[in-house]
């Protein structure tokens, strides 16, 4: 039956950071038949539908002011598990977490994973998410063994690298802008333990930084590098890489219990005493320049070299372990940039954004460097290089300056060849995005769009900014 549109209230969504708020119809089908009645009231009503999940993208692409949201998280239902070829079969609102925690306990793990367990699996494929482990295994895009999707025009269509490859390879990563997935085959990967073998260390400067993920990336399953950004002078760019693999079979003695879910859970209360989910007032304090730059000089003294075992959800998902750690940013919020830079550019083009941020007083808290490699997806942002994601707060003081500054760094980035992540970035026009893409990807995926939506209702506020602006 089709929802009496005329009697729905607007409501307000955000972003991950909260820093957008816009109001929207909210729409949350649970199963294709809604999917396709809400294309319906669209058409009638003249309205544009924008694609979400769970709503954890850092801007504003799953957000449509004044539209349709059309919210999937209650397709979440685990359709076919196979645990002797690892071969799962998912409604597209399952988490991560749903995921992980179905998966480990017979020995398999996602091949891919984002900093939180929160997102879902249509929201990983409308980003084509990467994992710390992307030079090595690629985006998520390379694990999908099939999924089968609803057209706005009314059509379900089911794809797979070889099966409507070029919709394939347009629809991961699409931003949900060609169509709604609505069930999605991926193949996991196996292991042995539910620990993970962690080695730490500390760089000192940006080019130790980059120099060490450059080697470290291609001898181990996962590579990650925590930037302290705050740091200037001959400190520019330093901070601690991690490295991460998997144990083989009979390096885990209690390799049983350590892959059963209550041993991955993380605690929840911090020394075991305050309860995670009031930390974020305590880390509130720390939101300013001044104090941030204390705790990292603290963090890098302290910090040694060591090797250590952790958990496989305690090593990916540490952000998880504040819930809303996100509101220690205050009112104003954060948003996050995320830039992917060619191994040859990358050390000037960081240097000049890093040194640039803290002249003008604004420096981002958390910076995040991984080591990457190009894929065949057609609105990619991987390159043969570095991505380095930076976390900035937002205040009403700060706002036009942050907007200039991250203005600034998309011309840096351009000038030195590297590339943007639409799940991130909040200022990219669509003149940058026609530089980084080129043309011809652009036609293309336009080509696609036509073809798969001639109505033209999937729209988001991002798909506005940066492809039609
Ligand atoms: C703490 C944190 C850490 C993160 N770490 C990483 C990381 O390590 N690597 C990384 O790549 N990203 C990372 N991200 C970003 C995050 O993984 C992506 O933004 C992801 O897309 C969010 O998924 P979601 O379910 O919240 O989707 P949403 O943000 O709601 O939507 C994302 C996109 O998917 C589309 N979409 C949603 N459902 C469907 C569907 N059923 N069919 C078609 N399109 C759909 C939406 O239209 C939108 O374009 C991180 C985010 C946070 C908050």
């Amino acid at each position: 039956m089709t929802p009496d549109h005329s009697q729905r209230p607007l409501t307000f969504l955000d972003n991950f950071g909260h820093s957008l708020r816009t109001p929207a119809y909210l729409y949350q089908p649970e199963n294709p038949d809604g999917v396709r009645s809400i294309f319906r009231i669209a058409k009638q009503e003249g309205m544009t539908v924008a694609l979400r999940g769970a709503g954890k993208s850092y801007n504003d692409v799953s957000l449509n002011g004044g539209g349709i949201i059309l919210d999937l998280q209650k397709m979440n239902h685990i359709l076919a598990w196979d645990p002797t070829n690892g071969v799962i079969r998912l409604e597209p609102g399952v988490t991560l977490e749903q995921l992980w925690q179905h998966v480990l306990p017979s020995g398999w793990w996602p091949p891919v994973v984002s900093g939180t367990m929160t997102t879902t699996l249509g929201g990983c494929l409308g980003s084509n998410i990467h994992g710390k482990n992307n030079f090595r295994r690629g985006p998520i895009g390379e694990h999908v063994l099939e999924f089968t999707a609803l057209l706005p025009s009314g059509a379900k269509i089911t794809c797979t690298p070889k099966r409507n490859g070029d919709l394939f390879r347009a629809m991961i990563g699409g931003l949900g802008m060609l169509g709604v997935f609505t069930s999605i085959t991926l193949q996991m990967k196996k292991v042995a333990s539910g620990m993970l073998q962690v080695h730490a260390w500390n760089v000192p400067n940006l080019k130790a930084h980059l120099d060490g993920l450059f080697e470290a990336a291609p001898q181990h399953d996962y590579t990650v590098g925590w930037l302290e950004a705050t740091a200037g002078g001959n400190g520019l760019g330093r901070g601690q890489l991690h490295t991460a693999d998997y144990l083989h079979e009979g390096e885990d003695a209690e390799a049983e219990k350590t892959l059963q879910v209550s041993y991955q859970t993380l605690p929840s209360r911090f020394f075991g005493l305050v309860p995670k989910s009031i930390l974020h007032y305590f880390m509130a304090p720390f939101g300013n320049n001044l104090a941030w730059s204390a705790v990292d000089t603290v963090k890098y003294y302290m910090g040694r070299e060591k090797t250590y075992r952790q958990s496989h959800a305690a090593f990916h998902f540490l952000l998880d372990y504040i819930p809303h750690w996100e509101l220690a940013y205050g009112r104003g919020g954060l948003i996050q940039y995320q830039s992917f830079l060619p191994k040859e550019s990358a050390l000037g083009a960081w240097t000049e954004m890093l040194k640039i941020s803290q002249q003008r007083g604004l420096p981002s808290y958390l910076g995040v460097t991984k080591r990457h490699r190009p894929d065949a997806f057609l609105l990619t942002h991987a390159v043969d290089g570095f991505s380095l994601a930076l976390d900035f707060k937002v205040t009403d003081r700060n706002r036009a300056g942050l907007s200039r500054l991250l203005q600034d760094f998309d011309r840096i980035v351009l000038e030195a060849g590297g590339r943007f992540y639409f799940a991130k970035n909040s200022e990219t026009t669509a003149g940058t995005t026609r530089r980084f893409l080129g043309e011809e990807a652009i036609a293309k995926f336009r080509t696609l769009k036509k073809r798969c939506d001639p109505d033209g209702l999937l729209e988001s506020d991002l798909y506005r900014r940066a492809f039609e602006g």
